[in-house]
């Protein structure tokens, strides 16, 4: 019987990773993605979030972050090239380089983007990914991550055409200030990301950004129900999603 290259890295990293993996990776992170939601789990068929950045101020981009950074022990590594973030800002000309020029104005020149993983319709990560480490859920979108079966290849990371991931170059516990234990910490060797925070929605509660922002900027719902918060402003209001020639489909949408 032969054995495939894909199968060969698939038992590779499976074997590796379950010798690695300390006492401080919980079960559930294994199974984040895969698990069945609560009586009280938000569904959608594919999520999306649409960022209004007309309604964003100075000082709200940062409550946003901290609540994602904060509840999912994303490390504050000082380093910049090795910077971990699931939640992070750029200017207009970085968002959209394709839309940048040189008459904008100077308003939303001096704006900072609010940025995350797009959750793409066809992810170029998921593509690459040799162990399915990174994967699609079917059932609403959300592009996950199983951090047991990542083996560090960063393929992911260079195949993502938005610099959404972040690599844990080193072990990233000592630079979470403080621990929160309901939610698994990830070690040295890991890509990580923004997960649309899976797990609040699983038991009834939108994500941590939406929930921290205090202006109404951050509206979240199911892209493909024609009723619902997100479709509404879409229809309303002109948007942008970034790089759309690309063909990913990314499900975060920008009124600027
Ligand atoms: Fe993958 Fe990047 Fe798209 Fe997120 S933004 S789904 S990491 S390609």
């Amino acid at each position: 019987m032969t054995l495939t290259r894909r199968k060969f890295l698939k038992v590779t990293a499976t074997s590796a990773l379950s010798l690695m993996a300390g006492p401080n990776v919980s079960q559930g992170f294994e199974l984040e993605g895969r698990m069945s939601p609560g009586p009280k789990a938000l569904k959608a068929k594919r999520w999306a979030m649409v960022v209004d950045m007309n309604k964003c101020r100075d000082d709200c981009a940062d409550d946003c972050i901290a609540a994602c950074h904060s509840l999912h022990n994303v490390p504050n590594i000082p380093e910049p090239e090795h910077e971990v973030k699931w939640l992070f800002l750029e200017p207009y000309e970085n968002a959209f380089p394709e839309r940048s020029h040189r008459f904008l104005s100077q308003k939303v020149r001096e704006k900072k983007f609010f940025l995350m993983c797009n959750h793409c319709e066809d992810p170029p990560c998921v593509r690459v990914c040799p162990t399915q480490a990174t994967f699609k859920r079917e059932k609403d979108g959300i592009v996950m991550i199983d951090y047991h079966r990542c083996i560090g290849c960063r393929f992911c990371m260079a195949a993502c055409p938005y610099g959404s991931r972040s690599f844990n170059f080193r072990d990233p516990r000592p630079f979470i200030k403080k621990i929160n234990p309901g939610y698994p910490t990830r070690r040295r060797g890991v890509v990580e990301k923004c997960n649309f925070c899976q797990e609040l929605l699983e038991v009834g509660r939108m994500p941590a950004c939406v929930e921290a922002c205090k202006y109404g900027v951050l509206t979240f719902g199911d892209l493909e129900d024609p009723t619902s918060a997100v479709r509404k402003l879409l229809s309303e209001k002109p948007h942008i999603r970034r790089k759309p020639d690309l063909g990913t489909g990314p499900s975060v949408f920008y009124i600027v």
